[in-house]
């Protein structure tokens, strides 16, 4: 019987004592090596912590059981997961990129994985016009987030994986915004999912942890032989932080959601924000007449923290063009709409009201400081 998504968050794939001495939680295997018997038999399967731990093994069966996954391996970082997922590259091949994604990953497709001979090219994936005029005969992979991080594109999955299938492409989703309580990508047709699961899936602002999921067998191997031997693979603490995290990801993604969709409001009432960007999730993002202003709110608010990351409890506001996206180039940031009165909100789980009162603060006390230096 498959359980529901709110019901795999905390008890995984099937409901069962996974642990052999009936732990409820999950219990944390803090060790680097095991046991052997005989040589080459170990009753369990695990040798090695880089290779493979229960702890982590656990979080990652969770993981493909809410996406839909043949296999999901953990990773240290989201970066880790991807920069892996890059080795399974060669020279020379060709790679379409979404245009508007996380600035780390436009950072090592410009200064790392461009030495290694790949052809990129970035597409605007949610025009799947354009998509199709960019993927070719050969093209290895078609990678993209969506929605994008911060400007909120939406792509078709289902219509991209087509594209990106008809030409022998690999379709790449980065679910990190949306999570597997909102969006499948496995199901629509994605070859692998990648995670920043720093974010919604650990939830609490307090780990740091990647995931990539494979659809098929054939990747799964593939990817399992490069993280252990690359070695970029998550701890056993991390991987238990980040099990206790999922067990209230449902709960947590509806109030997430519920929250912004209230900020949302707020915003689009108030007449000194020009433009707002919603796709549904915790995440928005949003214009504001200047810089000024724009600089004077990361300054005033209290409540919400001026930092870099998202999908906490925690509200955070995020300054893209410094803090995130430093490495997109100019003209592209340009395009893209990534100015210096660009914010982005990851709204928390705090009361909705307080989140409100605390953005209408800063936005009063920074027109205040605006209008003084205007004068
Ligand atoms: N993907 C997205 C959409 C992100 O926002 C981030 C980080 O902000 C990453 C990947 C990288 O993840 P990590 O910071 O866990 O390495």
């Amino acid at each position: 019987m498959e359980y529901a998504i709110d019901t795999r968050c905390i008890h995984g794939e099937s409901h069962r004592h996974p642990d052999r001495n009936c732990a409820i939680s999950y219990p944390i295997y803090q060790t680097a090596s095991f046991s052997h018997l005989t040589p080459g038999h170990n009753p369990n399967g695990f040798d090695y912590s880089r290779e493979s731990n229960p702890t982590r093994a656990y979080l990652e069966e969770t993981v493909s059981a809410l996406e839909n996954a043949y296999d999901t391996i953990a990773f240290a970082s989201g970066m880790a997961a991807i920069a892996t997922m890059f080795e399974y590259f060669r020279p020379g091949d060709h790679m379409v990129f979404g245009e508007d994604l996380y600035g780390g990953v436009a950072r090592l497709i410009a200064r790392i994985s461009e030495k290694n001979g790949y052809q990129t090219e970035y597409a605007d994936t949610a025009n799947l016009t354009e998509l199709k005029k960019r993927v070719r005969p050969g093209t290895k992979a078609v990678y993209l987030e969506t929605p994008t991080n911060p400007m909120m594109r939406v792509t078709d999955i289902r219509a991209a994986a087509e594209i990106a299938h008809s030409v022998g492409a690999l379709l790449i989703v980065d679910n990190t915004f949306m999570t597997p309580y909102f969006q499948n990508p496995i199901t629509e047709g994605a070859d692998l999912v990648i995670h920043s699961g720093t974010k919604y899936l650990s939830g609490h602002n307090d780990t740091v942890c990647g995931f990539l999921c494979c659809a098929k067998p054939e990747h799964a191997e593939v990817f399992r032989l490069l993280s252990k031997t690359v070695g970029s693979t998550l701890g056993p603490f991390e991987s238990w932080l980040c099990l206790r995290g999922i067990k209230t990801l449902a709960l947590r993604m509806e109030r997430h959601r519920s929250n912004a969709e209230k900020v949302r409001d707020w915003l689009l009432k108030n007449p000194q924000v020009e433009q707002v960007f919603y796709a549904g999730s915790g995440m928005i993002s949003f214009t504001v007449e200047s810089r000024e202003l724009a600089e004077g709110i990361l300054k005033h608010i209290r409540l919400i923290t001026f930092a870099e990351s998202l999908g906490g409890t925690e509200s955070l506001l995020t300054y893209p063009t410094v803090q995130t996206h430093p490495d997109v180039p100019e003209e592209r940031k340009e395009k893209l709409g990534i100015t210096d009165r660009l914010l982005r909100l990851s709204v928390g789980i705090e009361n909705p009201a307080d989140i409100i009162a605390d953005l209408a603060r800063a936005f009063e006390k920074a027109s205040g400081e605006n209008e003084r230096i205007i004068k």
